[in-house]
């Protein structure tokens, strides 16, 4: 099965994303609002990460719901995962401010569906056609929606992440987390005490400005990250993103895990002794297809962006076939039999999970791991269509995957040549066992596009 990308003019792989003031005003929140609440008529959940833009826009977010005639329940400040949890079960809808990784000066929009998914293609080009074409409805005065206060409701989500383990799992296993003073101040270090083990907080002040680091979790950013894992003697460290969808680690040596890598490790972990099918977009790293022969599971790509993700894994698992796990090579994972969205709070948890099952140290664990050279550059191009036309046509010999952009498949190697979703740039990764094989592949690849 293909999903296929759909052009959007606001929304882009993650909702709609832009400067706080200048691209992402009130006055777009507030036309979001109105479309929203003209599609989906009930009770609309709002919630937003810790940025200083936040409350304005939330504000305005909330008055367009309200005056097309929904009830607004705002959560506060609390991850997106925990917002689309609590949409599922008890919601018709939700919308998060927040710009995820992006730094302090963007915000953004991401809506959610009632089963607790982001807004997918289709529904995202209705929401914007009501934007642009001025068809939202203003309700009258009597049928203006409610709105009510919900900070509390955070903790069901909390609660539902540690029930999914067996009580204490992580009795005694000193550990750091560093929310990055981004929405999973709030849940991360309380989940991972009340999963028993020794927790030490970094970056857990909530301060929209990021001044300790950038909400991207980066190696370079999670310098401190890695020095407090080694001073304390912490099994591990993890990492969040703005709005914490993702999770990224440090071992307890202070090394940043790549993300394919600890994508592949949990995998191996959920995946064990559970046939089916693991879902993610065609820049993911082979060890995904690795760790899913190992455990009996076959890999099933899609287009880049969570979305289609979620939304294959829905579609599979609607086909009746068991769908273990999925998630991108960025520390965006999903488990679905928690929630099908990405949930970097259950990421950090299940870290904690394989350790105590593994009983061995996250850096052998890592070493153990099968290692693939990769390459990634990105380029502008001001017709990248065409450019991936070029070369499907000097390419047609060859295993091509055609999901996004171009992947050619070659033996131990692949490459792949995808325009940005949101920029005139192409970006190109290439994959090989052998460093040599890479460099050679990505000489090809480049010297073909320059011609
Ligand atoms: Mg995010």
């Amino acid at each position: 099965m293909h999903l296929k990308k759909i052009e959007k003019r606001l929304f882009g792989t993650n909702g709609v994303r832009g400067i706080a003031g200048t691209e992402m005003t009130p006055g777009l929140a507030l036309k979001i609002g109105l479309a929203l609440g003209t599609m989906r008529q009930g009770t609309i959940a709002v919630g937003r990460d810790t940025r200083t833009s936040g409350p304005a826009l939330v504000s305005a977010l909330k008055a367009g719901l309200l005056a097309a005639g929904c009830d607004v329940v705002d959560c506060g400040i609390l991850p997106t995962p925990a917002l689309q949890f609590l949409v599922r079960r008890h919601f018709d809808a939700g919308a998060v401010v927040t710009a995820s990784h992006n730094p302090p000066e963007y915000n953004g929009i991401k809506v959610v569906e009632p089963d607790g998914t982001e807004m997918g293609d289709e529904e995202s080009v209705a929401l914007e056609k009501h934007i642009f074409e001025d068809t939202s409805r203003i309700v009258s005065w009597e049928r203006t929606g409610r709105e009510r206060s919900a900070p509390a409701l955070v903790e069901e989500y909390v609660d539902a992440v540690v029930r999914a383990f067996p009580p204490c799992i992580g009795e005694g296993m000193p550990v750091v987390a560093d929310p990055g003073c981004g929405a999973a101040a709030a849940t991360t270090p309380e989940i991972l005490n009340r999963l028993g083990c020794r927790v030490y907080s970094l970056n857990c002040q909530m301060d929209g400005t990021f001044p300790a680091r950038p909400p991207e979790p980066s190696a370079q950013g999670l310098l401190p990250l890695a020095d407090l894992v080694k001073t304390t003697g912490a099994s591990f460290g993890v990492a969040h993103d703005g709005d914490a969808d993702r999770a990224v680690f440090v071992d307890e040596k202070g090394h940043f895990i790549e993300e394919n890598v600890e994508f592949g490790l949990i995998a191996d972990h959920v995946c064990q002794g559970r046939k089916g099918v693991i879902v993610t977009p065609v820049s993911t790293s082979r060890i995904i297809e690795v760790i899913g022969k190992r455990n009996g599971c076959r890999v099933v790509y899609t287009p880049v962006g969570s979305i289609y993700v979620a939304r294959t894994m829905i579609s599979l698992a609607a086909q009746g076939i068991p769908v273990v796990f999925g998630g991108e090579g960025n520390g965006g994972l999903i488990f679905p039999g928690h929630q099908l969205c990405r949930d970097g709070g259950m990421t950090a948890a299940t870290m904690v999970s394989l350790l105590a099952h593994k009983g061995e140290s996250l850096s052998s664990l890592v070493n153990a791991m099968p290692h693939f050279a990769l390459i990634k550059d990105k380029f502008r191009e001001k017709d990248p269509q065409a450019l991936v036309a070029r070369l499907v046509d000097h390419y047609s010999g060859e295993n091509l995957d055609l999901t996004d952009g171009i992947r050619i498949n070659r033996g131990d190697s692949w490459a792949l040549v995808r325009p940005s979703g949101t920029e005139p740039l192409v970006r190109v990764m290439v994959e090989s066992e052998s460093g040599e094989r890479a460099e050679q592949f990505y000489k090809e690849i480049m010297s073909l596009i320059q011609r």
